[in-house]
């Protein structure tokens, strides 16, 4: 395991605090994006995205089918955000994932009693149309 001098580009052993060729400090390594970071830096996690795009779905056609997980996934997201184990960048889409997802269950659940609620209405007031 060798470390590459961020000025010179000198191969340094791990454990050098300084680069052996031009002696600048060798700070820790940059995570390198196809391991992933060897800090322990949290994993991305797609958890935030899918549920701001269950909310989208769940707006424009599906309601709680689509809502209530979007609100659970939303949920979780935000959790592994406190817990650090998700980056902080997803924390909007997962709040506009959850609020989005129980908004637009709620909603459709009331424009579904609505809906009942008219149905019931037509058919109680229908005997006397004629
Ligand atoms: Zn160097």
């Amino acid at each position: 395991m060798t470390k590459p001098c961020s000025k010179c580009h000198q191969l340094n052993p791990a454990e050098a605090a300084f680069c052996l060729n031009c002696a600048s400090p060798i700070g820790p390594i940059a995570p390198s994006p196809q391991f992933g970071g060897p800090t322990g830096a949290p994993t991305p996690s797609q958890k935030g995205l899918i549920s701001l795009i269950l909310a989208i779905v769940a707006l424009v056609c599906c309601g709680p089918f689509a809502g209530i997980p979007a609100a659970i996934l939303g949920w979780m997201e935000l959790d592994s955000i406190k817990n650090g184990r998700s980056p902080a960048d997803n924390k909007w889409m997962a709040m506009v994932g959850l609020w989005g997802g129980i908004a637009s269950t709620v909603l459709h659940i009331i424009g579904y009693v609505l809906y009942v609620m008219l149905g019931m209405l037509s058919a109680m007031s229908s005997p006397y149309d004629y």
